[in-house]
């Protein structure tokens, strides 16, 4: 199963949800939605985070995984926390951080791997 999302401005084809599990095959999943508490950033400078995630688990191997949903989740904590202290994060690679003063909210990498000057 695929559904359509948009993606770094592109539109790509994501896997909404496993329907078999990744380690035994087995279609018993269960799906569930837990509160992730991650550490962003290296002490002591880092802060934990949370983000509400979604689990899945099977009900046969009683192995725990989560997806694409759970990354977006910790994504947006990681740029909430950010944008509270006025940093924000490049729109390309979302991972690095950009001074938006001056206008420009894209790293000097994604810029150049673009072609902008
Ligand atoms: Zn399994
Ligand atoms: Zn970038």
């Amino acid at each position: 199963m695929v559904h359509n999302r948009q993606f770094y401005g592109k539109t790509v084809e994501m896997r909404v949800k496993m329907n078999k599990c990744p380690f035994c095959e087995s279609e018993k999943i269960i799906e569930f939605n837990e509160t992730e508490y991650f550490q962003y950033g290296a002490d002591p400078d880092g802060i934990v985070l949370s983000a509400p995630i979604v689990v899945e688990f099977c009900n046969s191997c009683d192995e725990k995984w989560t997806d694409w949903r759970s990354e977006d989740s910790r994504q947006k904590a990681v740029e909430t926390h950010l944008a509270t202290k006025g940093i924000y994060l490049c729109t390309v690679c979302k991972s690095v951080p950009v001074d938006v003063s001056d206008g420009v909210d894209t790293c000097g990498r994604c810029l150049l791997s673009q072609g902008i000057t």
